[in-house]
């Protein structure tokens, strides 16, 4: 058994995200585990980058409002509680509301190969997608 003691939280980069997103690393597995959970704290208006996930992902929301899209789809609400299952390599975005803070626990799994990222990163979602003005 390891007791970690917590670690600074880390500025979601801004080539991935747009708007103040803030993560806190909850599990990193060590092998052979390879979950990766993490706390992405999103202020109003900030979001992801559309992007997919290798291995699929799971959101728990814990506090607050967001949004989560997927290509070709509507916008969706999202509120405490709520889980959200994204498939393998399906393109997506989420984030905060634009006028409410949301925190969503992040399960991913790393995929093991170092040339194969576990999260494929594209361009920033517009103010205009996000605003479901244009898809
Ligand atoms: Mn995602």
């Amino acid at each position: 058994m390891q007791i970690q003691a917590e670690q600074p939280s880390m500025k979601g980069p801004s080539e991935w995200f747009t708007g103040d997103v803030w993560i806190d690393t909850i599990v990193r597995g060590r092998e052979p585990s390879r979950v990766r959970v993490s706390a992405v704290h999103f202020a109003p208006g900030a979001r992801t980058a559309w992007h997919s996930h290798a291995l699929g992902q799971t959101l728990s929301v814990t506090e607050g409002r967001g949004l989560v899209q997927s290509r070709g789809s509507e916008i969706v609400e999202i509120r405490p509680g709520d889980l959200v299952n994204a498939p393998a390599d399906e393109w997506h975005w989420h984030g905060g509301t634009p006028d409410h803070f949301m925190t969503h626990l992040s399960i991913t799994e790393d995929t093991g190969e170092s040339d194969k990222p576990e999260t494929d990163w594209g361009i920033h979602v517009t103010d205009d997608e996000y605003r479901g003005r244009s898809r």
